[in-house]
């Protein structure tokens, strides 16, 4: 073996031990006490990096290139789920209720991975490389807010970048899009009031599941008949909740659910379109309602030029044949609110395999990662805070 098959078998070593500490001690976002604990105490054993917190648990190390060039910020999110853990192999959460089925633990290791690497060889670094290990990003507003508004983190801040692992991409594929990438995930509740009554005589009430059911069903008018087909926009009722017993007609129904849209103006009018509905049918059955409308993440569209940059360091590092032009998703991510204040890009590892048996879907019970993706992760990322501080290319 050369030392060069030594130092990357090193690496894949440590990587490994340091996903499945974090995979065996999840903590929820905004409680990752531990978590940013362990991260501070591993970035102190790196030579050359200013390790802060710039919250209460969220751990930044900066590291000044030799060379001169930009400021790049690299991220990682670090918080689990208040999931319980169905696998059962000896790092499961060893916490009851909580778990990284995200593929956060996997982000972590991965930036620490980078870290490592960039220290061993600072010289050779142009700029300078920040790295947010950043708390909170499964709950909203969502710790990169709070770092993008209450701290210094993005002053001087030329370029972004980041990564997720997706359980859907076989391991060891990149993936990476321009523009639109993923959505505004948006929140609406609603409380339909009635009138309740005996369920023999719903001519003496005003029923509100049965206005409710048709608020749900014309709701979908909004996504076919209101917008065009070319603009994304879906609205999903995911909680309906009324009712006590067989021969009651209740006072009230509770509904909630959530929009996303790529597009601003679209997100905009949403709540309009949404409440024009809701009105329409409530009145048109004699009941009332109150409707709350809460703006979640922003959407998240990359910047042209670096997800081009992306895409050539993905060809030089995977290979063509495992590169891939993402879809938009529909999910959301806070990762938009570095882009509000600086052009960056985010993009997909592959972490699924039939050998690793981690083809389940992000926030299952059974979630879990190929950690041959943590590889990919470092080699993409260490190679893009290279290539994003270096001269163009252009
Ligand atoms: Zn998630
Ligand atoms: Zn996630």
């Amino acid at each position: 073996m050369t030392a060069t098959q030594d130092k990357g078998t090193a690496l894949r070593d440590q990587l490994v031990a340091w996903r499945r500490w974090l995979h065996m001690n999840p903590e929820v976002g905004f409680h990752e006490h531990e978590t940013a604990a362990y991260i501070e105490a591993e970035l102190r054993q790196m030579p050359g990096l200013l390790v802060s917190r710039p919250t209460e648990t969220s751990v930044l190390a900066v590291l000044q290139g030799g060379q001169p060039g930009r400021t790049a910020l690299l991220r990682a999110d670090i918080d689990a789920l208040p999931i319980h853990e169905e696998n059962t192999f000896d790092f499961a959460s060893q916490r009851p209720g909580v778990m990284h089925a995200c593929g956060h633990d996997g982000h972590t290791a991965i930036l620490l991975g980078v870290a490592k690497l960039l220290s061993e060889s600072p010289q050779d670094v142009p700029g300078e490389i920040r790295m947010i290990f950043q708390h909170a990003e499964e709950i909203g507003p969502g710790g990169a807010e709070e770092l993008v508004t209450q701290t210094t983190l993005m002053d001087g801040v030329d370029v972004v970048t980041g990564l997720h692992l997706n359980s859907q991409l076989p391991a060891g594929v990149v993936a990476v899009k321009p523009g639109p990438f993923m959505a505004a995930p948006d929140t609406v509740e609603l409380t339909i009031r009635g009138r309740g009554g005996h369920g023999a005589h719903p001519e003496e009430a005003v029923d509100p599941i049965a206005i409710g059911a048709q608020v749900v069903g014309n709701l979908q008018h909004v996504v076919s008949r209101h917008v065009g087909a070319q603009d994304a926009l879906v609205v999903s009722i995911t909680k309906f909740v009324s009712g006590t017993t067989h021969n009651v007609i209740p006072d009230t129904a509770e509904l909630m659910g959530t929009v996303r849209t790529f597009d601003p103006d679209l997100r905009q009018k949403a709540p309009a379109l949404i409440e024009r509905v809701v009105k329409g049918v409530c009145e048109a059955h004699g009941a009332t309602y109150e409707l709350r409308y809460e703006f979640g993440y922003r959407p998240l569209i990359n910047t042209d030029w670096v997800a081009e940059q992306l895409r050539e360091i993905a060809i030089e590092t995977v290979g063509p044949e495992r590169f891939q032009v993402s879809k938009p998703t529909m999910g959301g991510e806070d990762f938009s609110a570095y882009l509000e204040r600086a052009p960056g890009a985010y993009f997909n590892v592959g972490s699924g395999s039939d050998a690793a048996d981690s083809r389940w879907p992000h926030h299952h019970p059974r979630f879990t990662i190929d950690e041959a993706s943590l590889e990919t992760g470092v080699r993409m990322l260490h190679a893009a805070a290279l290539k994003l501080t270096g001269p163009p290319t252009t």
